[in-house]
């Protein structure tokens, strides 16, 4: 679902999309007037700026193919249609703007720990992960459990030592892997089998939201 209007930053600039967001902060930062905006996306952006009851400022948000380009986006990135918005918000973790927007249903949403912020977009389908240097980690969708290689798992471990674990982020569910989940599952009344499940996923999220 989207609804991408096409807006003029000189004639519409200062007209306000939703209660807290103007045209104007989805602008192009090459200066561009043309700005696309999805106004779902929006909504989605206000949700978020209700929740935390701060202000949510906009590093990027619509960018022109060439400016995406200059940037290092990737190729076809979300910016470029007007469905995407790499929000910060001051004093709130990026992870947990991350994980509140995940818990609202916005498609795409990316949080990027070293960079500090958070990507939020309206694609069709769901793409939640974590990007570290150009990696992503994406979400499980599926059981995991020892012997599980693989971008899910690096996602598992990088979460968990969010939590204070110091996992290596191999991508490999080894036995520590496999420990540090027992260990979360009976802190928080979980079966302790150390699968890494959708009942567990969900509590390591709702703990890190
Ligand atoms: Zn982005």
């Amino acid at each position: 679902m989207s609804n991408i209007k096409t807006y003029s930053k000189k004639k519409d600039g200062s007209t306000k999309l939703t209660s807290n967001f103007r045209v104007r902060e989805f602008a192009c930062n090459d200066g561009s007037d043309t700005i696309k905006i999805d106004l779902d996306n929006v909504k989605n952006l206000q949700q978020i700026r209700n929740h935390f009851g701060k202000a949510v400022n906009i590093n990027s948000g619509y960018r022109t193919v060439a400016y995406n380009k200059k940037v290092g986006g990737v190729s076809n990135s979300y910016h470029t249609k007007g469905q995407a918005a790499d929000i910060v918000i001051s004093g709130v973790n990026a992870r947990k703007v991350a994980m509140y927007a995940e818990n609202i249903s916005c498609h795409g949403v990316i949080w990027y720990p070293v960079k500090k912020f958070t990507h939020v977009d309206t694609r069709p389908g769901t793409f939640h992960a974590i990007c570290v240097g150009s990696t992503y980690y994406s979400e499980p969708t599926v059981t995991l459990r020892k012997g599980t290689k693989g971008s899910n798992v690096k996602w598992l471990q990088y979460m968990l030592n969010e939590l204070g674990y110091a996992l290596a982020v191999d991508g490999s569910f080894g036995s520590a892997t496999e420990t540090a989940v027992r260990e979360f599952q009976k802190k928080y009344g979980l079966t302790v089998d150390g699968l890494f499940g959708i009942k567990s996923r969900t509590k390591l999220k709702e703990v890190l939201m």
